[in-house]
């Protein structure tokens, strides 16, 4: 096996997503191979600290800030046509985008 080949294959060797045949493959070149035993340790220790930020830090900042956004209305339409009147088909354009003024909204108090 040549070292490009392995490091190809190195997600789904750690993801085990190979056959057995084929990580054995894997293993034997490890067992031989310095640079490709360091690019395996590389990767792990990426992984672990990605892991560590989404769980400890990506979270925590932007979920907090849900419970304070205000819920849509289940249909915000129908009480536009009840109400009637020459400015509806504004407060249709409003209502329309509602969503995305909450997110741009959230986006801004995240930022
Ligand atoms: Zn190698």
């Amino acid at each position: 096996m040549r070292c490009e080949d392995f490091i190809d294959a190195l997600p789904d060797f750690i993801n085990r997503h190979m056959p057995h045949e084929d990580s054995y493959v894997m293993l034997d070149h490890l067992t031989a191979c310095g640079d490709c035993r360091h690019a395996l340790a590389l990767e792990l220790a990426l992984r672990r600290l990605t892991e560590r930020f989404v769980t400890d830090t990506l979270p925590a900042h932007p979920f907090a800030l849900l419970p304070s956004v205000r819920p849509m209305k289940p249909d915000p339409y129908a009480a536009i046509i009840r109400r009637g009147g020459l400015l509806m088909p504004l407060e249709f354009i409003r209502a329309a985008i509602r969503p995305l003024t909450d997110t741009i909204e959230l986006v801004q108090k995240i930022v």
